[in-house]
């Protein structure tokens, strides 16, 4: 991860936000070759799910909603975190990824010790057992640990549990529920009434505006709605670099079908694995994911079902891409909550004679984080390995094996020699044609190796050398290939459409 971390600041992918001021937790910035990335992405994942299909058309919401929204979806009420706080250290933890376990010694519990949740946190645990043992004196047998969450202590616990920050008990208090929403006020009195929110999802626009586009658009069940767009949560352990963070943007898209019982499943495996494809097809191999499907006592009330598309991170294996069956909770509380009906009058099942043709449409969610796809695609595609340098001796190089459709430059042009006019002429307008096509970078300074090295560690696919073998001899240019190093010459004037079968 650090490596990762490190790139990301170095090559001007990821800064931290307000850095000159020390930064602050749980945002970030994205530098031009991240804002690139990024870009590539959302236009990646909006061609493909929203110009690319029928059934789809695409939204773009405001962040702040009337305060209503909130209080129908649930959110006001129930979108929180439990929350622990360590009274001495003031570090605050989330109670589910705080984990405790008692120290048994034949068949004695002689304390407790906890960890924060990540990779290889059993092993931590452990060894912190086998320290308490020896600093007790204790002779005699260490039980296994089971390690439970702090939301799974009992009252009694709670002041014999350590706080990881100090190692000591007594300073952590009881779980509470801390609401995530930010607030902010609207308008000039500081009223309560002027409460709204900075919205924690972006889905909430689109089933509050799920009635105009079925008024204005010429939709028929089944349609989704897609949106792209920030959202923000006051989470209470920001980590993990963009993984989990306070400002983030998420790619979402609701799915409405008909409430026939038979028809859901069918929609909830379908978009499972149209988005498992998908991250496939954007060069994220397969053996990276995993689905993890949401135990049935685990759902909400409403759900019918929920599978996670789960990615290997360098941390660990966690939650990318979330699909859940929401039934017709959404617009069913938005119709309580704001009066107004959000049936949908199905003329095809009127004309097929098939009931109810008029009701309140089920959803399938498939929602995605654009940071923690951003993260995934990163570490999916980041290598380190030896290529010949121009002696032919082998030397490391880091390469980013992007797919060409998200790399922030497709091809980079490279005059052999900067101080030979007619070579950087001949470039030149090499690059100036190419970079009305695609985002292209251009690069004149140092040895053409270096040049090459460089734009291997930011994922650009093609290198483009204009040599003296250009204007002297075949009017044609080297094209090197990112991942196999491979080279080869094509005429000047088939360039584009070199790139173009390329690329796309
Ligand atoms: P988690 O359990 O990790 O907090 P969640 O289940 O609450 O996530 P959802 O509400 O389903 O997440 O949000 C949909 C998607 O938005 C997630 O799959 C994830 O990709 C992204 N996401 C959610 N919270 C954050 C965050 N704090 N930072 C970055 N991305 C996030």
């Amino acid at each position: 991860m650090e490596t990762l971390v490190t790139l990301c600041k170095r090559r001007g992918f990821v800064f931290q936000s307000s850095e000159i001021y020390g930064g602050y937790a749980g945002f970030f910035d994205f530098g031009p070759l991240g804002a690139e990335l990024k870009r590539n992405l959302k236009a990646a994942w909006w061609d493909d799910m929203v110009h690319r299909r029928d059934d789809i058309v695409g939204l773009d919401s405001s962040i702040i909603m009337h305060p209503s929204i909130w209080k129908a979806s649930g959110h006001v009420d129930g979108f929180a975190d439990p929350m622990v706080d360590c009274k001495a250290s003031k570090k605050r933890y989330r109670a589910d990824q705080l984990f405790f376990a008692p120290v048994v010694v034949d068949g004695e519990t002689i304390g407790y010790v906890s960890v924060e949740e990540k990779g290889g946190m059993e092993a931590e645990a452990a060894e912190k057992a086998a320290d308490l043992k020896r600093k007790l004196a204790r002779q005699g047998e260490l039980a296994p640990l089971v390690l439970r969450d702090y939301t799974e202590a009992n009252p009694e616990e709670y002041a014999l549990i350590p706080s990881p920050a100090t190692g000591k008990p007594g300073s952590l208090t009881a779980p509470r529920q801390f609401n995530l929403m930010f607030e902010t006020k609207v308008g000039p009195l500081a009223d309560a009434a002027a409460t709204a929110y900075l919205r924690p999802e972006t889905a909430q626009g689109i089933f509050q505006n799920y009635k105009n586009v079925v008024d204005t658009g010429r939709v028929k069940i089944p349609f989704g709605i897609a949106q792209i767009g920030k959202a923000f949560r006051n989470e209470i352990t920001p980590r993990n670099f963009v993984f989990r963070s306070r400002e983030f943007e998420q790619m979402e898209m609701e799915y409405f079908i008909d409430p026939d019982e038979e028809t859901w499943p069918r929609a909830y495996r379908y978009w499972i694995d149209w988005c498992m494809d998908w991250l496939k097809s954007i060069g994220i191999p397969g053996e990276m994911l995993s689905e993890d499907v949401h135990p049935q006592e685990k759902l909400s009330h409403y759900s019918k079902g929920t599978t996670d598309i789960m990615f290997a991170f360098p941390f660990g294996v966690q939650e990318l891409w979330g699909i859940a069956c929401r039934g017709d909770f959404d617009l069913t509380q938005h119709q309580k909550h704001s009066g107004k009906s959000m049936e949908f009058f199905d003329e095809t099942r009127k004309q097929a004679g098939k009931e109810p043709f008029r009701y309140v449409p089920h959803v399938v969610e498939p929602a995605l984080g654009v940071d923690r796809l951003f993260l995934a695609v990163l570490t999916a595609a980041y290598r380190e390995d030896e290529v010949p340098n121009e002696k032919g001796q082998p030397e490391k190089r880091v390469v980013l094996s992007l797919h060409p459709r998200l790399a922030p430059y497709k091809a980079a042009v490279f005059p052999l020699l900067k101080n030979k006019p007619e070579l950087v002429e001949k470039a030149r307008a090499l690059y100036e044609q190419l970079r009305r096509r695609w985002s292209v970078d251009w690069d004149v300074a140092g040895a053409i190796g270096r040049r090459y090295r460089r734009q291997d560690e930011i994922g650009t696919p093609f290198g483009i050398t204009v040599d003296f073998d250009t204007i002297e001899k075949d009017n044609a240019v080297t094209i090197r290939d990112r991942d196999t190093t491979e080279q080869v010459r094509v005429p000047l004037d088939g360039v584009e459409a070199w790139l173009a079968g390329r690329l796309g």
